[in-house]
């Protein structure tokens, strides 16, 4: 892999001349304390410090809301016509979402391609920046607190430079139409990144212990948690909303006054809402709260291991810090583990 470094004060011309490769879009300020991935004109707006975005990239990609194809009895289908050309550079993307995008990825190419989502994805350009974890993260106990693949561009701090990995052609292009900006990499730099390396490790407030959870959960299937769980549990669907790997979707048709014409429609959806489960007929496989929670938890941590090799969850503790009860993940995690203990 090609390495070079940027010094620090020609990130702002780097990012600026990104333009011509697409819109650029950073983690901007929403409000006081939060943040949120934007278009942005000015570099100034970009925030480089920061954690976590309440959104992850999917937003992008697999849109909130969105239009699947319009309909009506004089034309028939059609798909809409979605600036289909529009290119996207994504600036300072942490290494749990690039993981999160990987395994959104792995999804919607899976036995039928989801074309809405690749229209977009492959029209985009990630350029990572690393990221040191406060007291949600737990990238490291989930492997996704480093990244080698899954971006154009990765940036990481080495004081008064950024050691750029460069991932793909695309980043090579990048890099070379801003040939001037950048320097060859020399011993000290490759020291700081080492140093950086071990710094990010140490900080870490949390770990747990991952690798044997589905063993350890199917043995809990049964366990008054999930009772407890179910009690506090508002069904609100936050923590499903803000991970970057929950990808469930419910479609619906919108009619037109008319009645002839319309829109088939998909938004995302959560399986801790009331009626994720509800079919026809009246009957509800998961009516109860406990039964949604648990649901949640088994999906992540032992169905997608089942199916995919891996957990879906990238530790970025988004569903820690949004959900309104204060149900904690890596509590949940440890309680499991421990009642195994007792
Ligand atoms: S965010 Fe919390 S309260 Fe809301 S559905 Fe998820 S676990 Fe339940
Ligand atoms: S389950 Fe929670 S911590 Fe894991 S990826 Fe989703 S939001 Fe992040």
């Amino acid at each position: 892999m090609k390495i070079v470094k940027l010094p620090k004060e020609n990130l702002a011309k780097f990012v600026s001349s990104l333009s011509s490769f697409g819109q650029i879009h950073a983690p901007v300020k929403r409000g006081e304390k939060s943040l949120a991935f934007g278009p942005v004109s000015d570099f100034a707006q970009i925030q480089l410090n920061y954690t976590r975005t309440i959104l992850p990239l999917k937003k992008y990609f697999f849109k909130p809301i969105d239009t699947m194809f319009n309909f009506s009895a004089e034309k028939g289908y059609e798909l809409p016509m979605e600036e289909p050309e529009q290119r996207n550079v994504f600036f300072g993307v942490h290494p749990c979402d690039i993981h999160g995008l990987k395994i959104l990825d792995l999804v919607f190419s899976g036995r039928y391609v989801d074309n809405y989502y690749f229209a977009r994805r492959n029209n985009a350009a990630i350029i990572g920046l690393d990221c040191i974890p406060d007291e949600f993260c737990f990238c490291r106990s989930t492997g996704t607190d480093f990244v080698d693949s899954g971006f154009d561009l990765f940036l990481s701090d080495i004081d008064e430079s950024y050691l750029v990995r460069v991932g793909t052609s695309l980043g090579d292009d990048m890099v070379k139409a801003t040939e001037s900006l950048f320097r060859d990499i020399e011993k000290q730099d490759r020291e700081k990144y080492k140093g950086k390396s071990i710094e990010k490790r140490e900080s870490f407030q949390i770990q747990i212990q991952l690798q044997d959870l589905p063993g350890i959960m199917d043995l809990e299937y049964d366990s008054p948690i999930w009772e407890e769980l179910g009690q506090d549990c508002l069904s609100c669907g936050t923590c499903s909303m803000v991970c970057p790997t929950c990808y469930c979707y419910a479609v619906f048709d919108e009619l037109d006054l008319d009645a002839s014409s319309g829109r088939r429609m998909r938004r995302w959806d959560s399986c801790l809402f009331k009626d994720y489960a509800l079919v026809a007929g009246g009957h509800n496989f998961r009516a109860e709260r406990s039964s949604r929670v648990k649901n949640r938890f088994f999906h992540k941590q032992r169905g997608f291991v089942s199916q995919y090799g891996r957990p879906s969850c990238v530790g970025c503790g988004r569903c820690k810090a949004y959900c309104p009860a204060g149900i904690d993940i890596v509590e949940v995690i440890n309680k499991l583990r421990s009642e195994i203990r007792v």
